[in-house]
């Protein structure tokens, strides 16, 4: 969940845990802690055809969702290129 200071900036001040309600805070438009950012568009085959879900997890609900997990995700590096 994204709060905004002022609506024509549209750069957001913080980003709330949808999981513990924990505040993270944004600076120059980074978080500045790990965060999980879900936007998902339900397509007519669901049962929420059309429907926008979109929140935020902290690391730690996003270790607590992925523990509940039968299969954990799969992970891998980030190749930086300079
Ligand atoms: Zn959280």
């Amino acid at each position: 969940m994204r709060e905004y200071k002022k609506e024509e900036t549209k750069a957001s001040e913080h980003i709330i845990c949808n999981g513990c309600g924990k505040v993270i805070a944004v600076k120059h438009g980074m978080p500045m802690e790990g965060v999980l950012r879900v936007r998902q568009v339900w397509e007519y085959m669901s049962g929420k055809d059309g429907q926008v879900d979109s929140f935020d997890l902290c690391e730690e609900c996003y270790d607590r969702m992925t523990k509940q997990f039968r299969i954990p995700p799969a992970t891998s590096e980030v190749i930086e290129f300079v």
